[in-house]
């Protein structure tokens, strides 16, 4: 029977267990951990992930302000909030939702956030000290939640396992092999790019998928038993239902039957992005001690 690892309920555990310490954080401290989220625009997939994000944020005990701009606000105004919520002692946390508007040099204005409040982890620093093995960064959201997740069907040692990582974006893919890497992983990375890519797959005994093309990862890549995290978020219309659906870069219907265990999607990698998320949140709380 192939594992199916529940995101939502590894993402429910984590919220549970971040509530008991954000109240002995607050009761000790008499802090309240505060994230502030930038919303740039009327996306309509930013403005859900946005208001998840708030709304968990809030569930566990810890404030969360939104500060919505218009799709034509200048990048100085940006800047602006940015440098105001930097200096302000009561917020610990900043996220600006991505994608920006194309007139916005979305690597100015990461790079502009206070490292110690970047709980995103896109800041140059950050990576760098994820990159170096540093202590003390606030890594990216979504690759933390991909490993938790191999560990829930590999076990917490996944030394010398081959791990192939889908997808080498700064957000996901390069971040994601570094902490594979940390957990002595054998780590190979392919991108477009890539030749023999299916052969490059079947190599793997834990696969990250995070490419962005539906149904990509087809069920004769998979090594029999292999651990599969479909990082994608796909909306396609599915003929059948006759209505749009989300799908991951997996095609889970092939794989699931190959695959020792696989991430849903929905119900995978999304939930445990916002619980590490509202980690991150608490951790930079911690650290403005
Ligand atoms: P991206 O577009 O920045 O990067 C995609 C990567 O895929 C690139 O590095 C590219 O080299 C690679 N790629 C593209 N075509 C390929 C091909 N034919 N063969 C092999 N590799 C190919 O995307 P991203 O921001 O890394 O996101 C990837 C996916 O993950 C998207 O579906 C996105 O929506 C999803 N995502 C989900 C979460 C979550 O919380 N679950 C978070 C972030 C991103």
């Amino acid at each position: 029977m192939t594992n199916i690892i529940d995101g939502k309920l590894a993402a429910q555990q984590i919220r549970e267990q971040l509530s008991a310490k954000v109240d002995a954080f607050v009761d000790v401290n008499g802090i309240t951990p505060n994230l502030t989220v930038i919303l740039v625009g009327d996306n309509p997939a930013s403005q859900v992930y946005v208001r998840n994000k708030i709304r968990q944020t809030q569930q566990v005990g810890m404030i969360s302000n939104e500060i919505k701009l218009a799709d034509n606000v200048s990048q100085t105004e940006i800047l602006a909030h940015i440098a105001r919520l930097n200096a302000d002692h009561n917020v610990h946390g900043i996220l600006v939702q991505l994608p920006l508007p194309k007139h916005i040099d979305e690597h100015a204005i990461l790079e502009a956030i206070e490292p110690h409040k970047d709980v995103d982890g896109f800041h140059a620093l950050n990576s760098g000290k994820l990159f170096s093995g540093l202590p003390g960064g606030l890594v990216p959201c979504t690759p933390q939640g991909c490993v938790i997740l191999a560990k829930k069907a590999l076990g917490d040692n996944l030394s010398g396992k081959h791990a192939v990582v889908l997808g080498r974006s700064n957000i996901v893919g390069k971040p994601v092999a570094m902490l594979l890497l940390q957990q002595n992983c054998t780590v190979t990375i392919a991108h477009s790019r890539t030749e023999n890519i299916a052969q490059v797959v079947r190599g793997a005994d834990i696969v990250i998928a995070a490419v962005g093309i539906a149904n990509f990862v087809k069920g004769d890549w998979i090594k029999p038993g292999a651990t599969v995290i479909d990082v994608g978020i796909n909306r396609i219309f599915d003929e059948q239902q006759d209505k749009y659906t989300l799908v991951g870069d997996v095609d889970f219907a092939e794989v699931v039957k190959v695959a020792g265990a696989i991430t849903p999607v929905p119900g995978g990698v999304g939930p445990m992005t916002i619980a590490c998320l509202l980690e991150n949140t608490f951790l930079a709380a911690t650290h403005s001690l």
